[in-house]
């Protein structure tokens, strides 16, 4: 039920619009004053204002201007509710954010229509804001595996590897690759490859924090991005994955499979770690060691790397 906040000085005024709006089936709440109103608007968010111009303290335009200047507020549309007809009034409310007006004494008719025009509006614009938030999420995200992917991963590292570097925070990256994977869709087809990625991305979502972010960096590739995480907590939650995913029984058909993956971790700080683009080489260098170990290993970029030699050879 859409809740109305009437704020006008006059009692009269006030209840006839109170019972044209009620009969309408909306909450109708009351305010006499503009300090009074502003403050229910912040408490209630209410749907819709008609609100008179003429009051006591602060006036119909200081109040319209306070709301418009909220971001939290801005969007509630408001009818001014003029007494007098003269064009400059509602060209300055208009002027100042207000939807629409409706000259007092005024038409039953005449209100609610207004009043329903622009509740249809608010719903009209806030459904059509859900939905580009939903289409915004959808553009970031992985079809398949639902996680984010690559173009996400890249923006959102960049920022945070600055705001690491600004408040020196710990910030660790994880890559890791399905071992053997084209062997794999070679014998069991690609749909089952799917099938597998898709369980992937459930069962590192599983694993990981709901404070890190993961995302398909390539086709069967996957990168993490683990917040305010010490190197070896960086480590550790890599083998938990890979053991993990080696311990699962991917299911497909009656077939029971397993596939193993290969990882490797780098964490800032390392003096070969000065921006996003070189904590993933590192991480990326470190999961190319895990390969050539054998696989089914996590490798620490630090481990081939170690921090003290590039000092000593600079
Ligand atoms: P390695 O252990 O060295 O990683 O060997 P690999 O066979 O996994 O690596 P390679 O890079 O040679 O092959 C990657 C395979 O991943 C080949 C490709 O068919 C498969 N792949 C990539 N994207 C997808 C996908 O979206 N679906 C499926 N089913 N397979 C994919
Ligand atoms: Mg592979
Ligand atoms: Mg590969």
């Amino acid at each position: 039920m859409p809740t109305i906040l009437v704020i006008d000085d006059s009692k009269l005024i006030a209840h006839v619009a109170k019972n044209i709006l009620t009969k309408q089936g909306h909450e109708v709440l009351l305010a006499q004053d503009g300090e009074t109103g502003l403050d229910i608007v912040r408490d209630k968010k209410p749907d819709l204002i008609p609100l008179d111009l003429i009051l006591p303290g602060i006036d119909g335009y200081g109040v319209c201007e306070r709301i418009k200047n909220d971001p939290s507020i801005k969007d509630i549309p408001i009818i001014m509710l003029t007494s007098k007809a003269e064009h400059a009034d509602k060209v300055r409310g208009l002027e100042l954010g207000a939807s629409d007006y409706v000259t007092k004494p005024f038409d039953e008719g005449e209100l609610r229509a207004r009043v329903n025009t622009h509740l249809r509006i608010k719903e009209l614009y806030e459904s059509l804001q859900e939905k580009n938030r939903q289409l915004l999420e959808m553009a970031n995200r992985d079809g398949l595996t639902g996680l984010y992917n690559h173009r996400y991963f890249q923006e959102t590292l960049l920022k945070d590897f600055q705001r690491a570097l600004r408040y020196n925070e710990f910030l660790a990256c994880i890559m890791f690759d399905i071992d053997y994977f084209k062997k794999f869709n070679d014998t069991y087809g690609h749909q089952t490859g799917d099938v597998v990625l898709k369980t992937l991305g459930g069962l590192v979502k599983m694993v990981m924090r709901d404070s890190d972010l993961a995302a398909r960096y390539g086709g069967e590739e996957f990168a993490l991005i683990l917040y305010h995480t010490k190197p070896q907590e960086a480590y550790n939650i890599a083998e938990r994955l890979r053991k993990t995913v080696e311990q699962h029984k991917f299911k497909a058909g009656d077939l029971e499979l397993s596939v193993n993956i290969s990882i490797g971790v780098a964490s800032y700080y390392h003096p070969d770690i000065t921006d996003a683009k070189s904590l993933i080489e590192c991480a990326d260098k470190a999961l190319y060691r895990a390969k050539e170990e054998g696989r089914n290993r996590v490798v620490a970029f630090w481990e081939i790397q170690p921090a003290q030699t590039s000092e000593e050879t600079s």
